[in-house]
């Protein structure tokens, strides 16, 4: 038996040269011991594993991204079922993507729920305020189901650079004091602090961003699990909120998205990893309107306001749409509208976050959620708005100018119009060019509700 001792559960470094060596050496996953160290020590004593040479060994990058998940993972198995995956993977490239094969489908299983446990994490993380001698503090309390505090953390640095905080949880504490990230052992729920006043801001804006016409009890505790309930402010106000919601829900009955299939795309999309801009982002923000749609427009991607409040085009580019909507006569909460890409892709500069343009990589990526989308909604029409999304539409690279105007037909019949995308409107700085612009794309919105006949 060869004994691996790792420094922690999800010492990604340690298994990674720990399990180097003993691929090098040929050792078969059934004769290794992996451990933790401090978990229950050397019970089978063997001998350490053999140490990597310097031999050229290489990993495919599908293999390390599942696998730097997969560790995370508590289940004791999950460092030999790497093993015997990573030997298969080096003799048959292109495994990682044969999902019918029994292994790689086993992996795939780990990796998914660390993927959602990362997810809800994510959603579920409230900071409450804990000044100290040095001045504002925040902390959280959270129980993962999987080791993935270290995975996460950066995710948490990101999102709140500007913010002094402490993220506890049973297995492993993550504090960030502004210029360093540390972790500390687990800590207790009697560690944690109560509520305070950041609380009041929370249930406001819950309260605020309540939906009743999406209120599936069934649905709300799979996404927020009742364990995670306790450490939210919000939680509280849930009952209230229902009990409130019949006569708000009439009146939204209409706007609502109503069928199954959009609902559960949107909730499996609020995991997705399929490209690394999930990575910085807040959430998915994915498609909104009726499932009986006959109109649905597509844009690029979340900017800065819809990353952070979950809805396509919310922001300026989303303003000028809806005033564009409005004059040609378009009611938005009857169409379906949604982008191109998922995540807001964005480069940290100081404290802004400024857009920049999706690569064709994660337009291709995310295209299988647009697919799933327009086969759940059937659109009678689609309305790409931009080159990006006509790239996604399409698959292939439109020049603007050149098909607006020009209806076309996409692969399942149903007609597709290209037109320019409100930001570029919000660009032009010459106010008459600008006016010109603005007239010509309501044009367009005119005809194309014509051809949709709402
Ligand atoms: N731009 C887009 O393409 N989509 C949005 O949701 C917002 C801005």
């Amino acid at each position: 038996m060869a004994t691996v001792t790792l420094a922690h559960p999800d010492d990604f470094d340690g298994w990674r040269t720990g399990l180097r060596g003993l691929v090098q050496a040929g050792v078969a996953p059934a004769d290794v011991v992996w451990q933790v160290a401090g978990e229950g020590g050397d019970l089978l004593g063997g001998a350490a594993a053999p140490a990597p040479t310097s031999a050229a060994f290489s990993v495919p990058k599908a293999y390390l991204e599942v696998a730097r998940r997969v560790i995370c993972h508590r289940d004791p198995e999950r460092f030999a079922l790497l093993h015997e995956l990573l030997v298969r993977v080096r003799e048959t490239p292109g495994l990682m993507a044969d999902t019918a094969d029994r292994l790689v489908h086993r992996v795939a299983a780990l990796d998914k729920s660390v993927r959602h446990d990362v997810h809800k994490m994510r959603a579920f993380v409230r900071f409450r305020e804990v000044p100290d001698e040095a001045g504002e503090r925040f902390a959280a309390w959270f129980e993962p189901d999987h080791h993935i505090v270290r995975l996460n953390a950066p995710f948490f640095v990101r999102r709140f650079t500007a913010m002094r905080w402490s993220i506890l949880t049973p297995d492993a504490c993550a504090h960030w004091d502004l210029n360093s990230l540390d972790y500390t052992p687990g800590a207790t729920r009697a560690d944690a602090p109560g509520g305070d006043p950041l609380e009041a801001t929370w249930t406001t804006y819950y309260a605020s961003i309540f939906n009743p016409a999406r209120l599936k009890v069934k649905a709300m505790t799979s996404e927020m699990p009742k364990k995670y309930w306790k450490n939210l402010p919000e939680a509280a106000l849930v009952p209230g909120l229902i009990a409130g919601a019949t006569a708000r829900m009439t009146t939204m009955i209409e706007a609502s998205d109503g069928g199954g299939s959009l609902d559960e795309l949107r909730a499996e999309a609020s995991a997705c990893t399929r490209c690394p801009l999930y990575a910085p982002a807040t959430q998915t923000v994915f498609g909104e309107g009726p499932a009986d749609a006959a109109l649905m427009f597509v844009g690029e991607q979340p900017g800065d306001q819809e990353d952070l409040a979950g809805h396509p085009f919310v922001g300026p580019a989303g303003q000028m749409f809806n005033r564009a909507l409005g004059e040609a006569g378009i009611d938005r909460a009857k169409a379906y509208v949604t982008n191109a890409v998922k995540h807001f892709k964005f480069e940290q500069r100081g404290k802004r976050r400024i857009h920049a343009k999706p690569m064709t990589p994660e337009i291709d990526a995310c295209r299988w959620w647009l697919d799933r989308e327009r086969t759940a909604l059937k659109p009678r029409v689609t309305v790409a708005l931009g080159a990006t999304a006509a790239r996604a539409l399409t698959g292939k690279t439109v020049t603007i100018s050149k098909t607006r105007g020009v209806p076309q037909t996409l692969a399942d019949g149903s007609e597709l119009w290209i037109t320019v995308h409100p930001s570029f409107l919000l660009r032009i700085e010459d106010p008459v060019a600008a006016a010109a612009e603005y007239a010509r794309f309501v044009d367009d919105l005119r005809l194309i509700r014509e051809r949709a006949g709402v």
